[in-house]
């Protein structure tokens, strides 16, 4: 199969690809709430051909079956969901869900595996093997709609030997994409610590123990677990945006709350690390006089790219666009619950870019004005289409 009659098609169903972005745009819903986008992709895939079952409530599986389709299985992904965001732009797609907004381009995600789908569906006899469609809910919301669709068996029946995922990046012109070997997005955690003391009046310091002067040590001591013991070779951020202490100028509180993220790109450094904050936590509010609760709930894993799969996808989109419009991305402390997958089948995840310098479409993800220069679908769907037939036959 030639990458020009996957263009053709990539062109054919662009417009279509467009239209069915601008409906899921339009009628955004939050994670795990996802029934009528879920609802509308099923709808669509009937009128391709392709029988999609229900899984982990508002998630979809689908296969499109080539010949041979014992041979190998690869995935594909796409995430449904929608943030609790007003969105600002003046467009004719603009959400009509007051509040509710697809600002992290999951919009453009899970229309670019329905034009993907159509494509290889329409080349069902021409490819070996079998491509697995997963439509996932609940991206953006712990503990993720991955975590909850591998549970119910989305690597099995059939297994995959790849999984891809492309994700929207307004850093990355349109037209252009970005690849990543080895470790890419961070794992991120939340960390809840209760610094107690004993209040009073702010004036008799030697009749309190206090919990604002203990909490500002253990904010400083902290810092020592990402300067003295992370590796420099492994990413690793500590940060507290939250720091509440209830108190007034002339009243020292029982207690101080702080509230942080820690990211990393390790697992088992990860692990290490909660053990460590929490020893230093309690030993130096200890020293101090005071105590401490901690709890450090566990969020996504760190994201990791195959070597092999991401450099199978990465010469497929160097064929497929050129070299120049392919870039290497740089490490990128967000997360992303795609990490689940990477942590049980070899994978990639990679970036479309969605940005228009010229036409000022240039916000972020996760702001009320982001929105995406469309000319990157019929790049999304066509290369999409490409590297999933190079991964089948890799
Ligand atoms: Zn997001
Ligand atoms: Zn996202």
């Amino acid at each position: 199969m030639s990458i020009d009659s996957i263009k053709q098609l990539a062109q054919a169903y662009a417009p279509e690809t467009v239209q069915v972005r601008r409906h899921i745009h339009a009628n955004p819903e939050l994670s795990f709430e996802e029934h009528n986008t879920a609802a509308y992709v099923k709808q669509e895939l009937a009128t391709y051909g392709i029988e999609a079952e229900s899984m982990a409530n508002t998630g979809l599986v689908a296969l499109i079956k080539g010949k041979n389709p014992e041979k190998k299985t690869i995935a594909l992904r796409a995430d449904l969901d929608a943030l609790p965001i007003v969105e600002a732009n003046e467009v004719a797609y603009k959400s009509k869900n007051e509040g509710v907004m697809h600002a992290c381009g999951h919009d453009v995600h899970t229309a670019s595996v329905l034009g993907t789908a159509r494509i290889l569906q329409e080349l069902r006899k021409e490819f070996e093997g079998t491509v697995k469609l997963v439509f996932q809910p609940g991206e953006e919301k712990f503990p993720g709609g991955a975590s909850l669709m591998i549970k119910e068996g989305v690597l099995q029946n059939p297994a995959p030997a790849s999984m891809i995922g492309q994700h929207v990046f307004p850093m990355l012109p349109a037209g252009k994409v970005g690849f990543r070997s080895g470790m890419y997005m961070a794992s991120a955690d939340e960390i809840y610590i209760t610094v107690k003391g004993k209040g009073g009046h702010a004036a008799m310091p030697e009749m309190n123990i206090d919990p604002v002067l203990i909490a500002s040590h253990l904010i400083v001591a902290l810092q020592q677990i990402v300067s003295r013991h992370a590796s420099p070779k492994v990413p690793t951020v500590l940060s507290f945006g939250k720091v509440e202490a209830k108190g007034a100028t002339n009243v020292i509180p029982n207690e101080v709350k702080l509230e942080g993220t820690f990211r990393t790109m390790n697992e088992v450094w990860r692990k290490e690390a909660h053990q460590k904050i929490k020893q230093l936590a309690e030993g130096l509010c200890a020293s101090m006089g005071g105590s401490c609760d901690i709890d450090i709930k566990f969020g996504y894993p760190f994201l990791q790219n195959d070597p092999a799969v991401t450099s199978i996808a990465r010469k497929a989109a160097e064929a497929y666009l050129g070299t120049e419009n392919v870039v290497d991305l740089d490490l990128w402390m967000g997360a992303e619950d795609f990490a689940y997958y990477t942590q049980q089948v070899p994978a990639c995840f990679y970036r479309l870019g969605t940005r228009n310098e010229e036409r000022g479409i240039t916000s972020g993800v996760h702001t009320p004005t982001f929105d995406i220069d469309e000319a990157a679908l019929e790049t999304g769907i066509g290369l999409m289409a490409w590297v999933a037939l190079q991964e089948l036959e890799g």
